[in-house]
């Protein structure tokens, strides 16, 4: 009905996250929210009905942000300045507008988002407040400007109030009447708990949920609060999308997803192609491409020599590229390594979260010093680095909603190792006679499982004819937003039609 009267045809998304690239990154959100919106802002509105995209972004103005923005000399202004109401006093808010490589972006600031402090602290309850202040904030910034979306896509716990808030401000408002919503889940799990402490305190005029759908555990928590309220829920993989309507991947929550089961919708995510490839990457020894794979070896040696590791023998090099956390398996690879140390193979961990885990990575490196490598930082460069040269990376997610480093990988013939779950089934094809593989899927999810994977795996390694034909596969995948992006405009469309 909306796009009919919307004679300019132009639908109008305001895409809500916690990060974004080039500004700041944390993880793989940060990867998509950097990526999706500029790709959906630059197709041909022949291929959507003659519609032209007109999305912008809105963040919370992080301090990294903030440096950012100063360290690249780029304009921005103050555009509004409104209160929020918090309990007994209002907190005093300003949104700023800027555009960052073309993409218009609205930066959201107050006392909850404080100076110097990260974009996820250790703290729930902090973040609890920072987040939900952000969400009402993005809601009652469309009262402060002039520009008016059609849909707001918000992205995990972080934004998933602005969706569970949006009902009743469609009653409230006529402004906000025909808003759809969209809630992209990237991570089930994390749900925004330590917000049910925030809720007594710092209630932002938010109500608790009466919905018995919901779990009562749930009825004050983001997350679940947006699921139940969104248009339509979007998880970041089809495999994803099926696994959380079940008891094993649903965190308790799969009795209310199944109840939406027709609004679940599952869409792969994909790579910025400007970030990832290694044709262009300035930050490799070598650039490469399928046509001149042969040098790869360059980026391999280089790397191997930067870290103080052998170079003389021919032997697999396995990477993981990752946030040390328990969903990812490090723990899992760790074992794995030590059960085939009998095996040829080098190993370079970077990932930085939990102290444990992180330890965990430090002792492989301490008992193997001559073939192990645990870098434990975030690191971009040495990101890109170790996928251009590592031959395999190793991926035990315990549950992968997308995943974006295999496909990263893949796109630089590094081939992925992974469980077979979620997103990793959904972008990794292996079959048991290596006629069709881009890759490597475990069924069991163990340090056994693993480890007979990995023998697997170096087995075929010097099969070096069949392994370069594995390297070709991955390179020639598509990976890019263009599919994924046209699915996300066919919703869209239905939902304003
Ligand atoms: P998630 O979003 O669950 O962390 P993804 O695989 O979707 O996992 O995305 C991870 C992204 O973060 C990839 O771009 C990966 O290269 C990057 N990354 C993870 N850890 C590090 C690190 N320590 N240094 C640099 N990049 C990292």
């Amino acid at each position: 009905m909306q796009l009919k009267s919307n004679t300019n045809k132009i639908l109008r998304i305001l895409y809500i996250a916690s990060e974004a690239e080039p500004l700041v990154k944390v993880g793989g959100l940060g990867d998509v929210a950097g990526s999706l919106p500029r790709t959906l802002r630059a197709i041909d509105p022949k291929m959507i009905k003659g519609y032209t995209l007109d999305v912008r972004l809105v963040l919370p103005f992080h301090t990294a942000i903030q440096k950012k923005i100063q360290d690249t000399q780029t304009n921005i202004m103050q555009i509004a300045e409104y209160s929020i109401p918090q309990g007994e006093r209002v907190i005093q808010t300003r949104a700023y507008y800027a555009q960052v490589h073309e993409m218009p972006i609205y930066f959201i600031s107050g006392e909850p988002i404080p100076n110097e402090a990260p974009v996820y602290s250790q703290d729930p309850f902090l973040d609890g407040v920072k987040y939900s202040f952000f969400s009402v904030a993005v809601l009652e910034l469309l009262r402060h400007i002039d520009w008016k979306p059609d849909i707001i896509q918000a992205n995990d716990w972080h934004s998933a109030l602005s969706v569970y808030l949006l009902p009743q401000l469609r009653q409230q408002d006529n402004l906000y009447s025909h808003i759809k919503s969209i809630l992209i889940i990237h991570n089930l799990p994390y749900m925004g708990g330590g917000y049910d402490r925030v809720f007594p305190l710092y209630y932002f005029n938010i109500q608790s949920s009466q919905d018995n759908r919901l779990p009562d555990w749930a009825r004050s928590l983001p997350l679940p609060l947006g699921i139940s309220k969104a248009d339509l829920v979007i998880t970041v993989s089809p495999t994803y999308a099926r696994e959380i309507m079940t008891p094993q991947f649903g965190c308790g929550l799969e009795q209310l997803l199944q109840s939406r089961s027709d609004t679940v919708i599952g869409i792969v995510n994909g790579l910025d192609p400007d970030e990832w490839d290694p044709q262009k990457d300035q930050t490799l020894p070598k650039s490469f491409s399928l046509s001149n794979m042969q040098l790869r070896q360059i980026n391999k040696l280089s790397l191997l020599t930067q870290l103080n590791l052998d170079s003389s023998q021919d032997q697999p090099l396995f990477i993981m590229i990752t946030r040390m956390d328990y969903q990812k398996g490090v723990d899992l690879a760790v074992q794995a390594l030590r059960m085939i140390s009998d095996q040829p193979w080098q190993a370079i961990i970077l990932g930085t979260g939990d102290p444990n885990l992180e330890n965990t990575c430090r002792q492989l490196e301490n008992d193997f010093p001559d073939r192990v490598r645990a870098i434990i930082r975030f690191d971009s460069q040495m990101a890109h680095v170790m996928y251009g040269g590592g031959d395999s990376i190793i991926m035990p997610s315990r549950y992968e909603p997308c995943g974006l480093s295999q496909m990263i990988a893949m796109r630089y013939g590094c081939i992925p190792i992974a469980y077979a779950t979620g997103g990793l089934i959904d972008t990794i094809h292996d079959d048991s006679e290596l006629i069709l593989n881009t890759g490597f899927l475990f069924y069991d999810c163990s340090p056994e499982g693993l480890a007979n994977s990995l023998r697997r795996v170096i087995n075929s390694y010097f099969d070096h004819l069949n392994w370069q034909k594995i390297q070709m596969r991955c390179m020639n995948q598509d990976f890019s937003w263009n599919k994924s992006a046209l699915e996300y405009t066919q919703l869209y469309l239905k939902m304003c039609d």
